[in-house]
């Protein structure tokens, strides 16, 4: 090899690796940018010493925070007018951070028995491992619930609407008896989105949000939101956030804040659409019963008017077939325009089958308690026309026999 051969290449190994400064530009972006650094230069001790410790503010390390985050926390901050909000990996991870920043070995649980599958384990079995009580009650009794109440409880977690049956948890009330027992009241408000519901301005102590579904909208992310008025708590969830290792990818976080930005008009659509799906649903011979909270006939219907913004009700809506699970293939084969996803809350109606996903971890005789048959079907209403739904259902609906 020449001298000049070894010379351009130990110039490549300097080149290549060389710090790369973003340009200063002229006219700034009129989107922010994706920031996916690890890590952040210091300007020297003192300052990276008065960023660790939280005295000034500014980035270090992206598993402690990093502007995509910030940015879509402060965005959901004032949707929830929380005083506080972080963003996490999923909204599994919220529910992590909430527990983890709530609850000591010792402390004690009451949970809604209706809660999203995963939830329940976290804070029962799982919750159990770490030494902490679970009572699994249903919430919309609230003598049972008061009953479940102890001395020791820390946390009561219901959902706004609950899967699959879309019960509607009475926030007031429940907040009171929490602040009765010196315990917080947690929301999972996912199946709602602060347009629809605020829990915070309601009472709540604690509000969580999968971001994964509507929220984003388009089923390309998995992140997480918790926010709450109690200033010593958002330090406290930060921290646990680092320390657990459930912090949020920026460019997630970056999708998360571009589908947010047609929140609004995705939901009106959304739920426009879904209440005239429940009230055709009413209507087919081969339906037995339609869950909506904005039905007059559904249980929950008067507290959703009260609690619910803008009179509108979500965006999904259950329904069991008369014929049961033969009917369900049936008609999930048939309405084939409708993607099975067990899943929800994006741009495109999708349909799931509780009783052989969300809720298949339930005994026959748990599932039958709850209201959830082999006939049963979830489903999420998107964006398209009415027309296109009502057609698409209406095929799958008309070849049951
Ligand atoms: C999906 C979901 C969760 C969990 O959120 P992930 O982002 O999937 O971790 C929690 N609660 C409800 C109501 C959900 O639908």
């Amino acid at each position: 090899m020449t001298d000049s051969a070894n010379q351009s290449v130990s110039n490549d190994d300097d080149i290549c690796p060389r710090d790369v400064r973003a340009p200063r530009l002229p006219t700034p972006p009129h989107v922010p940018g994706i920031y996916p650094a690890s890590v952040y230069r210091c300007a020297g001790p003192d300052q990276a010493l008065a960023m660790l410790s939280g005295d000034t503010p500014g980035y270090i390390y992206q598993r402690d925070g990093h502007p995509n985050a910030d940015m879509l926390a402060e965005r959901c901050a004032e949707l929830h007018h929380a005083q506080w909000a972080v963003i996490t990996a999923s909204g599994m991870s919220a529910l992590s951070v909430a527990m983890l920043a709530t609850c000591q070995r010792g402390d004690h649980i009451v949970v809604g028995e209706q809660l999203y599958g995963r939830s329940l384990q976290l804070l029962t079995a799982e919750a159990n491992r770490l030494g902490i009580a679970a009572t699994v009650v249903d919430t919309t009794d609230l003598a049972a619930t008061t009953a479940a109440m102890t001395a020791k409880t820390c946390l009561l977690v219901v959902e706004t609407i609950s899967n699959p049956l879309l019960s509607v948890a009475d926030i007031p009330q429940l907040a009171q008896l929490a602040h009765q027992f010196d315990a917080r009241l947690l929301v999972d408000n996912t199946f709602a989105t602060p347009l629809v519901c605020q829990p915070l301005a309601a009472g709540a102590d604690l509000v969580l949000e999968s971001v994964s579904k509507i929220m984003n909208g388009h089923s390309d992310v998995m992140l997480g939101l918790l926010c709450g008025m109690d200033s010593s708590l958002h330090i406290r969830a930060r921290d646990i956030l680092s320390i657990w290792g459930l912090a949020s990818s920026p460019f997630d976080c970056w999708l998360a804040q571009r589908g947010l930005a047609t929140l609004p008009l995705r939901l009106v659509r959304a739920m426009d659409n879904a209440q005239a799906i429940a009230s055709s649903l009413c209507e087919s011979p081969v339906v037995r019963q339609v869950w909506y909270p904005g039905l007059p006939q559904h249980p929950n219907h008067d507290l959703a008017q009260t609690q619910f913004r803008h009179n509108r009700f979500g965006w999904v809506v259950t329904f069991d077939l008369t014929g049961g699970l033969g009917a369900a293939q049936q008609f999930i084969a048939a309405a084939d325009k409708i993607a099975f996803c067990p899943s929800l809350g994006e741009v495109s109606t999708t349909l799931s089958h509780p009783q052989s996903t969300s809720h298949r971890g339930l005994s026959a005789d748990e599932q039958h308690r709850l209201g959830i048959s082999g006939g049963t079907i979830r489903l999420s209403v998107g964006t398209e026309s009415l027309e296109s739904v009502l057609a698409n259902l209406g095929q799958g609906l008309t070849e049951i026999d």
